[in-house]
């Protein structure tokens, strides 16, 4: 009935994780498929992520000796998770998520390890202390990937070494505290790096990626070797709707627009409205500013709104996956911060130097914490990392590196950085009362020394200590601040993007305002309203569902396996 510029079985808007995936699923089960990506460059924030995806009870994770329980899972995630997701929408994503990780190493090239990462939440029901759900990928040569390697999204700064060094989390660790055989292992990277010129000079990159560039790019391998065209520089700007059903999209390509009509469905999988203020100000007033969110500049929404556009329906849009971030003026995105603030010989206080929450705890919590905290008092955006010489020299702090010198650090690094010779003086150049700070610290200090945070336990939990330092006892996460100069790094209530999005079922199919699906037109990722409500439960439940919706999403429109 339309007259359509092409027509395809199903078209997938965004190629991140939860699309790329997507669009492979459906192409394995010969349905004929077409990936567009808004921006020049294509992997989303999942090629910039740590790749990490939670998956209960995978093959793997037997393998490596944890019997999971499917029922303890669900448990666990149904308690976390907001009252308005449905039991059905939790439950799938259960069911679902380990057959999609071995359909995943069956068809591709990306290999998962489940880790010893215990989940966020370990202590509550249902809980793994020992980790295991968490799931993080091996590396991948992107030399495999030909010209498309230097159009894949670049790893953040917060998960490559000096900006170009991919690194893997075991890596991370290996340098965090320098055991042994470190140097040489960095030194043979970047050997390695900067020896393999020909394809440095073409593609700028680092060969052996990792992360979320290993699992974006084996995750292309995969299309590309199946022929699925994805095209660049073309975003979904309308869906078209003819009465229950979507029947086709316009998009923009090579600057105009273009109808195309789907026989099966189109599958939004644009990301949030990490970058877009308008829409963070209508609707996320907890999280105000685009600016320092860590997710992709071209996530702005637009499939949200096409969505609602044609009378689909949204839920928790004030939500995000909240994150503590560091913010380097001019600079395109928030830097999460992740493992500092576990470690010891730092805080985190607020702009009256008082501490206000557990460091050590998830990203996630922090970050919340944080963003109440700043809407009730005004007082903790930004809030600050205090750290002695002797953290300085031991761990990273964002985009400073231990053993890097103080002088050699970038003019806007240096802009946002304090330094004193006594805590006096840092409170001053920070702001902050300095009888306050002072006062923080001293208490803090007195317990510290006896591996004790009786004001917010600090260290207790199974997490907290995952990324303390194993060799600080009694408590891995405390240590006494003692040692002069002293410094402070501003961190904000931010995220690594938003996570409210269209309501979807437990087939990933858009929900209407009758309450109907729309049929023909699935959501996944943060495009969609997550199934964790506003919970983070572990490692890897960004991009877990994102992939395992896909994979639903994938085999309820072409009917395969
Ligand atoms: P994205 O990967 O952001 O992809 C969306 C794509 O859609 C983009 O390429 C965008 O350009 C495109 N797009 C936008 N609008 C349009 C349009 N109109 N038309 C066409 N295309 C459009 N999560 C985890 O689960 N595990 C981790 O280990 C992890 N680590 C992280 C580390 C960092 C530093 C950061 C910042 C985030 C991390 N996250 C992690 C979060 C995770 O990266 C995101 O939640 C996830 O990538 C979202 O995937 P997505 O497919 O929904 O969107």
């Amino acid at each position: 009935s339309q007259n359509w510029d092409k027509e395809v079985d199903v078209l997938v808007v965004g190629s991140g994780a939860g699309g790329l995936l997507t669009a492979l699923v459906a192409s394995k089960n010969n349905a004929d498929v077409l990936i567009v990506e808004k921006d020049k460059l294509w992997g989303g924030t999942s090629a910039t992520s740590g790749g990490g995806i939670w998956i209960p009870g995978s093959d793997l994770a037997r393998a490596a000796g944890f019997e999971d329980n499917l029922d303890e899972a669900f448990t666990y995630l149904r308690a976390l998770s907001a009252d308005n997701v449905p039991d059905a929408n939790i439950q799938a994503y259960v069911d679902n998520a380990a057959p999609m990780l071995r359909w995943v190493t069956d068809n591709t090239q990306v290999q998962y390890d489940a880790v010893p990462y215990p989940d966020y939440h370990a202590e509550n029901p249902g809980g793994s202390t020992r980790g295991f759900r968490t799931h993080l990928p091996r590396t991948f040569d992107g030399k495999q990937l030909g010209a498309d390697i230097r159009t894949q999204r670049f790893p953040s700064p917060a998960a490559s070494l000096f900006g170009f060094l991919q690194w893997t989390f075991a890596e991370t660790n290996e340098l965090l505290y320098r055991s042994k055989g470190w140097f040489t292992h960095l030194t043979i990277n970047m050997a390695r790096y900067w020896l393999d010129l020909p394809f440095r000079f073409t593609s700028g990159k680092d060969r052996r990626l990792t992360l979320g560039n290993s699992l974006t790019g084996g995750l292309r391998l995969a299309l590309n070797e199946r022929n699925v065209p994805l095209w660049l520089e073309s975003p979904l700007t309308e869906l078209v709707r003819d009465g229950d059903k979507v029947t086709g999209a316009v998009i923009t390509h090579n600057g105009k627009p273009m109808r195309i009509g789907v026989r099966k469905g189109v599958v939004l999988a644009a990301g949030g409205f990490d970058r877009n203020q308008a829409m963070r100000d209508e609707n996320a007033p907890l999280y105000p500013t685009a600016k320092i969110s860590g997710g992709v500049t071209s996530n702005t929404g637009d499939s949200i709104r096409a969505g609602q556009a044609i009378g689909a329906k949204t839920m928790n849009m004030q939500s995000t996956w909240a994150a503590p971030v560091f913010y380097i003026p001019g600079e395109d995105r928030g830097r999460l911060c992740t493992i500092e603030r576990a470690l010891p010989g730092c805080i985190m206080v607020n702009q009256k130097g008082e501490r206000y929450l557990n460091e050590a705890a998830s990203y996630h919590v922090t970050g919340q914490l944080m963003a109440k905290r700043e809407h009730e008092h005004g007082d903790a955006s930004p809030s600050w990392m205090v750290f002695d010489y002797r953290y300085r020299h031991q761990f990273p702090m964002g985009p400073l590196y231990p053993l890097i010198p103080d002088w050699a650090q970038r003019g806007d690094v240096k802009l946002v950085l304090k330094k004193a010779k006594t805590i006096e003086e840092l409170a001053e150049q920070m702001g902050v009362d300095p009888t306050r700070l002072s006062a923080t610290i001293a208490h803090f200090n007195e317990h510290a020394a006896k591996g004790e945070d009786p004001d917010f336990h600090r260290g207790e939990a199974a997490y907290d200590k995952m990324y303390g330092d194993q060799r600080n006892q009694p408590n891995p996460c405390l240590r006494p601040l003692t040692d002069a100069p002293f410094y402070a790094m501003p961190v904000y209530p931010g995220d690594i993007g938003t996570n409210g999005g269209l309501l979807t079922n437990a087939k990933a199919q858009v929900i209407g305002d009758n309450g109907q699906p729309i049929q023909g037109l699935y959501a996944v990722g943060n495009n969609a309203a997550s199934a964790m409500g506003e919970s983070y439960p572990g490692a890897g439940v960004t991009l877990g569902p994102a992939m395992t919706f896909g994979y639903i999403a994938a085999r309820d429109m072409t009917g395969g396996n």
